[in-house]
């Protein structure tokens, strides 16, 4: 048999039907409303190669050194067309077919989906999980099985399965094949408080098709049901969008919801109470909560997904500290409420006098011994568990960073590496202490309060009540607040990569490629001198993908180059950097890059070969331009370079005066995006040194002409279609992410540790101005 009906298909079928398979099957089992379907199994995906005998062919072209790109890039071409080439053999294709007309009426729009069986994969997305085929007709059918086979083989999972040492010989691939449901409304839905565990199911529903609620394009109607008397708690939203099959392509489309009906309840009493008993079938049946994907046509409700809830406390229900900040009606966000992760309670730092005080530029409170860091060789000393003290971090000092468990700089604000780095790590960090150095001594045990600022004597929190940096960050709850502007994240070390990527981010804002080369310890210009160009294009490769893979398929915005010439000065090879009397007016950014193209050319080599490898959630994106002169020269270099500005998503920072005020001939000259980099652009409109601590209390992102400038830039935007963002650290504060909303800012990227608290901000900010726009 080719082929398994979802009917007889139970959980423990995973080996033959993929993760996917085995969960729809336990549901039909069940008697759950789920729509009818087949999977092609596992073992007709083995046979096809085996019999066909290209088995042995594939797995050799796959077997390549993965950090050759061109070598990747031909073994996936290679390998995939091995499998798309080779025909179905006739009983195989009958089969196929055949089980295709019993699901629905023989002209059923079936959605096509591939189900990985490597269980053990921690990420099933680099299995070729990521392959989903919606309204496929019986045409189409048989290559869209064939193409979810060759996903198994894209240069993204041959490299991944290569580096975590996975024989490709041993994964094998299902495709569920399943009748589309042209909802009409659809949704999402806990059967129990996804935090609590209390008796409280929770409901998310839009018009039209699941993917515009799970993809957070609109934000839906929320309904709160004690599951106790029933009793709904409604709060409609505005729902902008909606998904539906176009009737005339067959594809998914997004359209406007007809004005009537935005603001219009979308669920009734009765279709809550199906839910409702549905939830409860559900939970019954695997004995625990669950988080459903349902969907309604007329008057059927059906069931397309189901998974346990893995963030309800183990405590049984008993709120922890984290939950009792919970607003229920906030549950279906992502649960946490809290301010940004503090390794411990505030609170219990009541002793000890203040040593020194700075800018607390990483939360969480800690205590260690300080070690006083001078000189590199001084980082040998610094311990786990102890707390870096020095004037400045550098890039070489990041594996010293993760070790410690606190930072204290004398020198640098709220954008200066330490500061930018230590969040990352999630390591507590104070700033621009101005003598911390002199102040303490080594070896001294001391308490950082990174909330505050506050660096106190003595020890007032203990080692075991530290958490792990990437666990503070997840959220509480699988389903990300719902919000219509999108919330992305930021990333400066590639090391942070899986932290930034556990905040449930619908994606990177920015990602600072300096790091990279910093770390390298030498200028661009003497790396490739002491290696090679090529060596030098697969650092970058290198670095950018880690980030990339995290987040794939969600967009990765990457900058080119920009770092200053003192930073660079401080590298091997930096004694031929200009010397500069105001580095941060002078040669960085797309000014240097401008400057010197044959550097650049590499840059952009390295992403086109990101792209060729399949990479298409990079994009690119320029720092420090002030007209459309700048956008104009960097697209005509990336064309030299082999992109086609036509075919990816590339844009470019607002963080001059000039900038924002010249936007519209940017609009003109082709950018998708304007990002703010409200770090530079503050201290280029206030003319104050984002890196002086003497200055740092004018240093104010919230200044009405900053706003001014903003306001402006967005406005011309929306009028030229053309996305806007912030990647500034000022993305992370309140105030700025009203405004940013109010003002119908596209997207905001925030610190990783900000992440939760900006999805809630926006979501309150966005629920607000429905209120007022219905008022
Ligand atoms: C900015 O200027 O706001 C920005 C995000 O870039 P950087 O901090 O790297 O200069
Ligand atoms: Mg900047």
């Amino acid at each position: 048999m080719a082929v398994l009906w979802l009917d007889e298909i139970s959980a423990g079928d995973l080996e033959k039907v993929g993760g996917k398979g085995a969960s729809l099957g336990e549901l039909t089992g069940a008697g759950l409303p789920v729509p009818p379907g087949f999977v092609v199994t596992a073992g007709t995906y083995r046979s096809f190669i085996e019999e066909a005998e290209i088995d042995d062919e594939l797995f050799e072209v796959v077997d390549v050194d993965v950090d050759d790109s061109s070598a990747l890039s031909d073994a996936a071409d290679r390998a995939q067309e091995l499998i798309l080439e080779t025909p179905f053999p006739d009983e195989l294709r009958e089969e196929i077919l055949e089980s295709y007309s019993e699901v629905g009426d023989g002209e059923a729009f079936v959605a096509v989906r591939s189900s990985a069986t490597a269980e053990d994969l921690p990420d099933a997305s680099f299995a070729g999980q990521q392959d989903t085929y919606l309204n496929v007709t019986e045409e189409a059918l048989l290559d869209r099985v064939r193409e979810c086979w060759a996903s198994l083989f894209t240069q993204r999972a041959i490299y991944y399965r290569q580096e975590q040492g996975f024989d490709h010989s041993v994964v094998n691939i299902a495709v569920v094949v399943q009748q589309m449901v042209d909802a009409e409304k659809s949704g999402v839905m806990f059967t129990s408080h996804p935090s609590t565990g209390d008796p409280t199911m929770i409901i998310e529903a839009a018009w039209g098709l699941g993917e515009a609620v799970v993809s957070g394009a609109v934000s839906p109607d929320n309904y709160i049901i004690s599951r106790e008397d029933r009793d709904i708690d409604v709060t409609v939203a505005e729902k902008k969008v909606m998904h539906e099959k176009d009737e005339e392509t067959g594809q998914t489309v997004e359209r406007e919801v007809p004005e009537a009906k935005r603001t219009e309840r979308v669920l009734s009493d009765d279709e809550i109470e199906q839910l409702v008993d549905l939830g409860e079938r559900v939970e019954d049946h695997y004995d625990n909560p669950q988080d459903v994907e349902w969907a309604i046509v007329g008057d059927e409700v059906f069931m397309l997904q189901s998974r346990p809830i893995t963030t309800i406390s183990e405590s049984n229900g008993e709120p922890t500290a984290t939950d009792s900040a919970i607003d229920v009606s906030e549950g279906v966000t992502d649960g946490s409420g809290t301010a940004a992760a503090s390794t411990t309670d505030t609170s219990s730092v009541s002793t000890g006098s203040v040593l020194v005080d700075g800018l607390g530029s990483s939360p969480g409170t800690v205590s260690g011994a300080a070690r006083i860091v001078k000189k590199l060789d001084d980082l040998a000393k610094v311990d786990e568990g102890d707390v870096i003290v020095t004037e400045m971090t550098m890039p070489d000092m990041v594996p010293a960073m993760k070790r410690a468990v606190g930072i204290i700089t004398d020198e640098g604000g709220m954008t200066s590496h330490a500061a930018i780095v230590s969040r990352e790590l999630g390591v507590p960090a104070i700033v621009g202490t101005t003598n911390a150095t002199t102040v303490l001594e080594d070896g001294q045990v001391v308490t950082l309060d990174g909330d505050k600022g506050a660096v106190l004597e003595g020890k007032t929190v203990e080692d075991d009540e530290e958490t792990e940096p990437v666990e503070e960050v997840r959220p509480q709850s699988p389903v990300k607040p719902m919000t219509a502007t999108e919330v992305k994240v930021n990333v400066s070390i590639p090391e942070a990569a899986e932290r930034a990527a556990a905040t449930g981010a619908d994606g990177v804002g920015l990602l600072r490629t300096e790091h990279m080369i910093l770390s390298l310890n030498q200028t661009p210009e003497k790396f490739i001198e002491e290696h090679s160009v090529d060596a030098y294009i697969k650092e970058l490769i290198q670095g950018i993908r880690t980030v990339a893979d995290e987040f794939y398929p969600r967009p990765v915005r990457v900058r080119t180059l920009d770092a200053p010439t003192d930073e660079f000065r401080q590298l091997e090879g930096g004694e031929d950097e200009p010397e500069e009397h105001n580095p941060m007016l002078g040669y960085r950014g797309i000014r240097r890059s401008l400057d010197r193209p044959d550097v650049f050319a590499h840059e952009l080599e390295a992403f086109r070969r990101l792209y060729e490898m399949g990479y298409d959630n990079v994009e690119i994106m320029l720092p420090l331009v002030n007209d459309a002169e700048d956008i104009y020269r960097a697209k005509e270099l990336m064309k030299d370079a082999g992109i086609d500005p036509d075919k990816r998503k590339w844009g470019a920072m607002i963080e001059t005066p000039a900038a924002a005020l010249s936007v519209e001939g940017m609009a003109e000259a082709g950018i998708d995006f304007a990002s703010f980099g409200t770090n530079d652009l503050t201290q280029y409109t206030l003319a104050v040194d984002r890196n002086n601590e003497n200055v740092a209390d004018r240093f104010d992102e919230l200044h009405p002409a900053i706003l001014r400038l903003i306001g402006t830039v967005i406005e011309t935007c929306r009028e030229h279609d053309v996305d806007t963002s912030i990647c500034g650290q000022a993305g992370s504060k309140p105030e700025m992410v009203q405004f940013l909303v109010d003002e119908g800012v596209s997207s905001i990227s925030a610190n990783i540790d900000a992440v939760r608290d900006v999805q809630h901000e926006v979501k309150r900010t966005e629920q607000k101005l429905l209120l007022d726009s219905v008022r």
